[in-house]
């Protein structure tokens, strides 16, 4: 069976990974001829997203179609499953993340409750928005963010002055009441065609500058509340594959809906040896139409982000100080760039996760 995947990032490169181990073949298709995947799948097409031909290509020499980012166009997708019926996902979930309003509208249709916002189509939406709830909100575009690009957190009046405001409101914006967070978690959920839905252990995440930084998973911390609220909204959407779903719990124990990504996610690489299967492997094994094993923490896990500006310095801690359950991923890009997520570190167990503490002081972040 060959796994077609559309987007060959460090995403790619994990379910490439995954795949070999559950005996599956792949193939990837990327415009970039260097991407992270490229050398670990049995087939590399090398196209643009929208070059249709090429990207059925892909379908046609493939058993099931799969998408590592979100922002893959709905008709590409949909014109595929009409030929090729093999995109078992659908655009369903694409339409659903690809923007922020109708994500927030979905959620709240499933009682989900995202934070309070509002579309802003000019200033004085802004003005409505802030008079009504006060500073500090966040305005996002509601198109292409990731990683905190296309966002602002405004507190005062003088960020209303800022260019970058003007900017993201006529590019279409919704504005966000900037919730005093408790704490950040992703629930990872795989629902399959037959409605059977697994969870993955949820992660505690922490971002810095609007990047994740770090996920722990921690053994016995249930988050039943909020897991339900992931099984309702993917059961009301009927929603196929992977769904990871960020969640905001406020001071007062408040759950919103953050956002949602059809995809494997960052905060669950942990799972690669953290579980008895990883978030790759599950995305897998539903989309191939194989039986779901329940998915168990082997033990407390952490994961770390490696940004462009500390890749070189901990690639080089972790080649010198070879430690027993951490382990670096790299992703093999190119250019290293500030900000840029080069690799990710792993520990699992509580010793390792201690010894990771060294790596957090190499980057000259104080302990968690
Ligand atoms: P992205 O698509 O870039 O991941 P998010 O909406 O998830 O965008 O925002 C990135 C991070 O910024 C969040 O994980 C959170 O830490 C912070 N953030 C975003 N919106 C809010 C908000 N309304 N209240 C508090 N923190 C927020
Ligand atoms: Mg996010």
């Amino acid at each position: 069976m060959q796994v077609g995947i559309i987007g060959g990032g460090q995403l790619a490169l994990m379910l490439c990974e995954a795949a070999q181990n559950l005996g599956l073949k792949t193939a990837v298709l990327d415009p970039n001829s260097n991407c992270s995947s490229k050398n670990i799948c049995d087939l590399f097409i090398n196209a643009n997203y929208d070059d249709i031909k090429a990207i059925e290509q892909l379908a046609k020499v493939c058993d099931v179609v799969t998408y590592e980012f979100e922002n893959v166009d709905t008709k590409t997708i949909d014109y595929i499953n009409e030929k090729y019926q093999n995109v078992i996902q659908t655009s369903k979930p694409l339409k659903l993340a690809n923007n922020r309003i109708i994500e927030k509208e979905a959620a709240l249709n499933s009682s989900f409750e995202p934070v309070k916002f509002s579309v802003i189509t000019n200033r004085d939406d802004l003005q409505k928005f802030i008079f009504e709830n006060k500073f500090p909100v966040v305005i996002k575009t509601t198109k292409f963010g990731y990683d905190g690009k296309g966002q602002m957190v405004i507190s005062s009046d003088q960020d209303l002055d800022c260019p970058i405001v003007t900017q993201i409101i006529s590019s279409g914006a919704v504005c966000e009441k900037y919730i005093d967070l408790n704490y950040e978690i992703s629930i990872i959920a795989i629902r399959n065609k037959h409605g059977q839905i697994k969870l993955m252990p949820p992660a505690k995440n922490v971002h810095k500058n609007n990047i994740l930084y770090s996920s722990t998973i921690e053994e016995n911390e249930q988050y039943d509340e909020i897991c339900q609220k992931v099984k309702n909204y993917i059961t009301y959407h009927d929603l196929i594959g992977i769904i990871t779903v960020e969640v905001f719990v406020d001071k007062n124990g408040n759950i919103y809906f953050n956002e949602m990504a059809p995809r494997p996610h960052n905060s669950g690489h942990y799972s690669i040896e953290g579980c008895n299967y990883s978030q790759f492997d599950m995305h897998l094994r539903c989309i191939c139409d194989r039986e779901l094993p329940n998915v168990k923490l082997l033990a407390k896990s952490k994961m770390l982000n490696v940004l462009g500006q500390n890749y070189l310095q901990s690639r080089k801690w972790i080649e010198t100080n070879p430690i027993e359950n951490i382990y670096f991923h790299d992703y093999g890009k190119e250019e290293v760039i500030e900000n840029r997520k080069m690799a990710h570190i792993t520990a699992v167990g509580h010793q390792a996760i201690e010894k990771l503490n060294e790596i957090e002081i190499l980057f000259g972040e104080k302990n968690e």
